[in-house]
């Protein structure tokens, strides 16, 4: 027999759970006073609504970063070197091709390009990079390439119009565009990551304009420096409002930021603090499909608990150049088991989230 009185419900989770799109007041009230457990619960049975209850999708793709140097100057980031630095880096477009070359024979079908925000780096290479990679492998490998800021960083140097450059980048055979950049949608915490960084209207523009133009890609939220519960109700609002103009947002994924460098502040967050940002962004972001949680980043434990509070993806399994080297191709299959133990059953997708047969 039962003794303890029923748990009393949480109206705005009820509804939430009913299908009903929640304001931002509601999200904040959420963040600052739910009950865990019944918010975890919520946002598992709104990803259970969304995608196959029992299965946990990854995707497998090589990331090639083209150049290190970048102008932006992010205080968080210790990847980049300046301008004119000995230590940079611009691949060549035959060093490209070799490195995907390489993860081509460990399965990999995708490629990631990222770099800096290079103003050395005329356009044409750009065009070149993506046009030859697609030549040599096949219209059916797929490119997602370019961030904002980066496309933002050859609008300026060229001086075309946005669109025309989306556009070329497209025709070049770009499949989609990465949510790299977004960090936290608030001006005043770009401010503190970087004064160069892009503003969040320019951030919106960017992807407005890809979406639009068919490059469709995902958006993230990097949190865990000094932004306020208000920024990040504010950031998803952002995303939501976007999502509501061009659906072009395939999955949002919740990252931490990493300590890089002592430039900037970024605090440890606890496991339990992670699981409710992830919850409210797959109860608020309701015209998203998915939500990712990196194990990369998370660790097995937290990635874990993730898989239960809305995350339907662990992410990527990135191909990187050690495990060319020294690992070979278990890493896909330690995501498999990663998955399989966490309760769920495993599915390989693509960039563009459609299952691959098995
Ligand atoms: S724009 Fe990217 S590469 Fe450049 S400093 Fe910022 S995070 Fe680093």
């Amino acid at each position: 027999m039962n003794i303890l009185p029923p748990e009393p419900t949480d109206p705005i989770l009820e509804e939430a759970i009913r299908g009903r799109r929640i304001a931002p007041s509601e999200a904040l009230k959420l963040m600052d006073s739910a009950d865990p457990l019944k918010l975890i619960a919520a946002a598992r049975e709104i990803r259970r609504r969304n995608n196959d209850p029992a299965v946990v999708t990854y995707t497998m793709f090589r990331i090639i970063n083209y150049t290190t140097f970048c102008d932006v100057n992010c205080y968080f980031c210790s990847y980049h070197e300046p301008i004119g630095s000995p230590a940079g880096v611009v691949l060549s477009v035959e060093e490209i091709v070799q490195k995907m070359r390489a993860a081509v024979v460990l399965g990999a079908d995708q490629m990631f390009l990222q770099g800096g925000v290079n103003p050395g780096i005329p356009f044409d290479y750009y065009v070149e990079v993506v046009r030859t990679v697609k030549a040599v492998f096949g219209p059916q490998l797929h490119v997602r390439a370019f961030s904002p800021s980066e496309i933002l960083g050859m609008v300026r140097l060229t001086g075309m119009p946005l669109r025309k450059v989306v556009r070329e980048l497209k025709n070049a055979g770009v499949d989609s565009v990465p949510g790299a950049g977004a960090e936290i949608l608030s001006d005043r915490m770009r401010a503190l990551l970087s004064p160069r960084k892009l503003s969040v209207s320019d951030w919106v523009r960017v992807m407005q304009m890809c979406h639009e133009e068919g490059l469709p890609g995902s958006a993230n939220i990097v949190f865990g420096s000094q932004e306020t519960t208000e920024e990040i109700i504010e950031h998803l609002k952002i995303v939501r409002d976007l999502q509501d103009r061009t659906g072009g947002f395939l999955a949002f994924i919740p990252w931490t930021f990493q300590k890089q460098t002592d430039r900037f502040y970024v605090r440890s967050v606890p496991a339990m603090e992670y699981l409710r940002v992830l919850a409210i962004c797959r109860i608020f972001l309701d015209n998203i499909s998915h939500v990712e949680a990196s194990i990369m980043v998370l660790g097995r434990d937290t990635g874990s608990l993730a898989l239960q509070a809305g995350a339907d993806d662990i992410s990527s399994v990135v191909i990187e150049e050690n495990v060319l080297t020294s690992h070979g191709p278990g890493t896909e299959e330690k995501a498999r088991e990663f998955i399989r133990e966490s309760g769920f059953h495993p599915r390989k997708r693509d960039l563009l989230y459609r299952l691959i047969p098995e």
